[in-house]
Formats: structure tokens, C-alpha cells, sequence
């Protein structure tokens, strides 16, 4: 079992460490870079054993899965100030359980789901984070807004009252060898990048990175690295991918 406590310390202390290595390599400060950890399909008792031994950042995929977890997480440890990302697929019937529950949504690649997100953050709430999850690798299947449609579609969402615009998302398709993975990393740096000279008051996080290529997306400037297996272990099999969430 990869999730006693002590393993898991461990492997948070040599993520923290693979991470600080890309870091130097790249030439960054290590402390620019954000490690969300991607605890989908992991229990609630491997997000308090880890929120123990000091991580903040927790990714989730699944509302139905999500929503009893952070509820156990908080009884659980009430005292740390932990933050929720939402960076799964978004069905518009789950808009209002998102934004009453997390902090950041990563995955906002349309503006209808981003206009809902925006009603429905509870009164009083601070805005929600939102980055726009980009299809870089053009793939048909795949969710993500066009890089030729980032503009707008950015222009739009900074404009709405209860989100805070802070960059984007990719989730670039896996390659093999280490210059081909860099080619769609460099790819949303420079979208990133031209998109800093809108203007946008709160654009400050580019988020790639993934247990497999998070050193070649520090290298090319990610600023957030999402991270489950190398963390957690393996997910179980019928978990993987980004099954799709019934009801
Ligand atoms: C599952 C998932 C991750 C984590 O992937 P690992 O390869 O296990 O590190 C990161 N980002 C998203 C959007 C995911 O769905």
C-alpha cells in the first residue's frame, strides 16, 4: 500500500524535490511553481495524511466523488487552509455544486459554463479562479477551447463579476521523447504569454505539467503541475482517463 502515511510523506518529499530540481535546471525559483495534487479516485484519508504533512493544493475530476471528500477532508482538519481544484470535464448541471465548493476551476473552455460558474458563486464567496483549458494538442475527442479562440473567449470570462481570470490549462497528449513533448508546452507558453498584453489584472498562472512531463513543463514556464500518480501510486484501472460522470 502506497498510502500510509510515512509513503506518503515520502513521495510528497521527493516530488517536492523533482520539481525543485526542474526548477534549477530551468533557471526558476522552485518556489514559482504551485503542486496541485490530483487526489481523484484516492480517499479522503490520503488528503488529510498529506494536508498533514504540509501540502495545500488538491485536484479533483469527479463533482459526485469530490463534494464528500473536501466535506471529510474539512471535519477532518478544519484548522489548514486548504484549496480545492475543480479539473475535470464540467456538465452544466454541475455548475452550481463547483462554485459553491471549490476554489479554482481549471477546466473552463466555454463561455456558457463560465457565465453559470459566475451566477452561481455563492454571495459573499471571494471569485472563483478560473484558468481556460486549451486544446493545444488538437485532438477531435478532447475538451479545450482553440488557441485561435483564446483571446475572446478571455476577453469574456475576465469580464464576468464573480471569477478571477488567472491563465490557462492544458493537458498536452502524452509523447514519448522529451523534444517531442516540448513542442505543445512551448506552444501554450507563447498563448500565455500574448495573452499578458491584455491586461488582464490577475493573469498569473500557466498550468501544465503532469506526473510524466512535469520537468519538461517547468522548463518551458509552467507555473502550476497537476500531479496524481507519482504521488498517490497508480489510480485503479476503470478510473483512468477522463471517464465521463453519469447523473
Ligand atoms: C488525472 C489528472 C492529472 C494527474 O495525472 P497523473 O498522470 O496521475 O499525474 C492531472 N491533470 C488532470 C486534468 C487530470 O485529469
Amino acid at each position: 500500500m502506497i498510502s500510509d502515511a510515512k509513503s506518503l510523506q515520502a513521495s510528497l518529499t521527493s516530488l517536492a524535490e523533482r520539481i525543485s530540481a526542474a526548477a534549477r535546471r530551468a533557471g526558476r525559483d522552485p518556489a514559482e511553481i504551485t503542486l496541485v495534487a490530483v487526489s481523484k479516485t484516492f480517499p479522503a484519508e490520503d488528503v488529510v495524511r498529506l494536508a498533514r504533512a504540509g501540502q495545500r493544493h488538491f485536484g479533483e475530476n469527479y463533482v459526485q466523488e469530490a463534494l464528500p471528500k473536501i466535506e471529510r477532508v474539512r471535519a477532518a482538519v478544519p484548522q489548514l487552509p486548504l484549496v480545492w481544484h475543480f479539473i475535470g470535464p464540467i456538465q452544466s448541471n454541475k455548475t452550481r455544486a463547483i462554485a459553491e465548493h471549490f476554489d479554482w476551476v481549471q477546466s473552463v473552455d466555454r463561455l456558457k459554463v463560465a457565465q453559470r460558474l459566475s451566477a452561481q458563486r455563492p454571495a459573499g464567496a471571494p471569485p472563483l479562479n478560473v484558468l481556460l483549458q486549451v486544446n493545444i494538442s488538437d485532438e477531435v475527442s478532447k475538451s479545450g477551447v482553440a488557441p485561435a479562440d483564446v483571446p475572446a473567449l478571455a476577453r469574456t470570462v475576465a469580464a464576468l463579476p464573480n471569477l478571477r481570470l488567472r491563465g490557462l490549462m492544458a493537458i498536452p497528449e502524452p509523447e514519448g521523447e522529451p523534444e517531442r513533448q516540448r513542442q505543445p508546452l512551448a506552444a501554450m507558453k507563447r498563448l500565455f504569454e500574448a495573452q499578458r498584453a491584455a491586461g488582464f489584472p490577475h493573469w498569473d498562472t500557466l498550468s501544465m505539467g503532469m506526473s510524466g512531463d512535469l520537468e519538461a513543463a517547468i522548463a518551458e514556464g509552467s507555473t502550476m503541475v497537476r500531479v496524481g500518480t507519482a504521488l498517490f501510486g497508480a489510480r485503479p484501472a476503470r478510473m483512468q482517463g477522463a471517464a465521463a460522470e453519469n447523473g
